[in-house]
């Protein structure tokens, strides 16, 4: 189990000088390209998945092979819901296995953005969940997905970060200080002084949106900076497409493995180049040692009904079920019967939460109260209850 806390994970990146690559994945070839790369490298890494690449895969089918690789994995690994639109599908990201959020209510004006980031934040930190807040507009310019930022630039201002941060109490934030989301037109000019005066001001890990296109030179002066974490996709993408069009050239006849053949490859090697470029190659052993794995906390209840038949203690279950499994924090609500029919308790609940922090947001929730105080608590008078930490 390599998932990691990636607050701890970023502050060591931060406190140590070097960035770790959050790269967005689109298909099974990314995220084993990505997590190859950072095991050749004994690097940490973040699998990143960006809301708007929703249309291309089915989040909760894809979430379970993500979180499998990165329980697999020998590296220190953090999840992450990239450019996230609302404060509804920050909650289904953790429930599915998120570890760290990022919501982009970048275009909004500051105090809506300020309220809108807020809330998540309270929702998230609940959870012991960490959040990457936007302030300032990084748009696209061309290649895929910029069009999905249109727009100007807006720098972020080094007296709007503060109050945005202080207010909002993000724990990261993306800055706009010159890149763009997809491919560079030219060499990009970027605000060092700018930058410089914002970590200065917030000493927090800086993000950086739009890393595609940077020189060498550009990423060490942007690590020196304070930037923690590195948003990568677009060179992956264009990798990827560039093996197709080999693959097809080569061969016109092919099939779908034939030519998607390569593409795992290809994004390894270009994930490698960038690891080793921002300095988070063999990293992996010293952060696992500082850092708290990622493990659930499980909620067990077992129990008897008294005055409810078998068929409405069942639609009970069903209820709690539907209800509880949508409290952020919870990842999966269990219900089960004893299998003897002599067992001293005849039902079960085992609800996993994402972090020991869900204890207590969970037994406060308003959709909890009411359940367990219609539903459940007045028919199951005889039960016992853990809280346990999983090993
Ligand atoms: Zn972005």
């Amino acid at each position: 189990m390599a998932l990691v806390n990636m607050k701890e994970m970023l502050y060591h990146a931060y406190h140590n000088g070097y960035a770790v690559g959050a790269f967005d994945l689109v298909s099974l070839d990314f995220l084993e390209g990505i997590i190859d790369a950072a095991e050749r490298c004994h690097a940490p890494v973040i699998l990143s998945l960006a809301e708007s690449h929703f249309e291309y895969f089915d989040i909760e089918l894809v979430m379970p092979a993500v979180v499998a690789a990165a329980k697999r994995a020998t590296i220190p690994v953090a999840i992450h819901l990239d450019h996230g639109e609302s404060i509804e599908s920050a909650v289904q990201a953790i429930n599915l296995g998120c570890n760290g959020i990022m919501l982009d209510s970048s275009q909004q004006a500051l105090t809506d953005n300020i309220k809108t980031t807020r809330a998540v934040v309270d929702m998230a930190h609940a959870c012991g969940v960490p959040v990457e807040g936007e302030l300032g507009y990084v748009p696209g310019v061309e290649g895929e997905d910029a069009e999905r930022h249109p727009g100007e630039v807006s720098y972020t201002t080094v007296t709007e970060a503060k109050d945005y941060v202080t207010q909002t109490e993000v724990d990261f934030l993306a800055v706009s200080i010159g890149t763009v989301h997809g491919r560079m037109q030219g060499k990009p000019k970027l605000d060092f002084i700018r930058l410089q005066e914002i970590n200065d001001a917030l000493a927090i890990p800086l993000v950086i949106h739009g890393g595609t296109g940077l020189s060498d030179d550009q990423f060490q002066q942007l690590i020196g900076c304070g930037v923690s974490k590195i948003n990568y996709y677009t060179s992956l993408a264009d990798k990827a497409g560039l093996q197709i069009r080999d693959n097809a050239n080569t061969n016109p006849h092919l099939g779908y493995t034939g030519l998607t053949t390569g593409i795992r490859n290809a994004i390894s090697v270009e994930v490698e180049r960038c690891i080793r470029l921002w300095g988070s190659a063999n990293r992996a052993e010293e952060l696992l040692s500082q850092c708290a794995p990622w493990m659930p906390v499980e909620h067990l209840i077992i129990y008897n009904v008294d005055g409810i038949t078998e068929q409405q203690a069942n639609t009970m279950m069903q209820q709690g079920r539907e209800i509880l499994s949508t409290i952020p924090g919870v990842l999966e609500v269990v219900t089960g019967h004893a299998v003897q029919d002599d067992a001293s308790y005849r039902y079960t609940w085992l609800i996993r939460f994402c972090h020991p922090a869900v204890i207590e947001s969970y037994r406060t929730h308003p959709e909890h109260v009411a359940f367990a105080d219609t539903l459940f608590r007045p028919v199951a008078g005889e039960r016992i209850s853990i809280d346990y930490q999983t090993s």
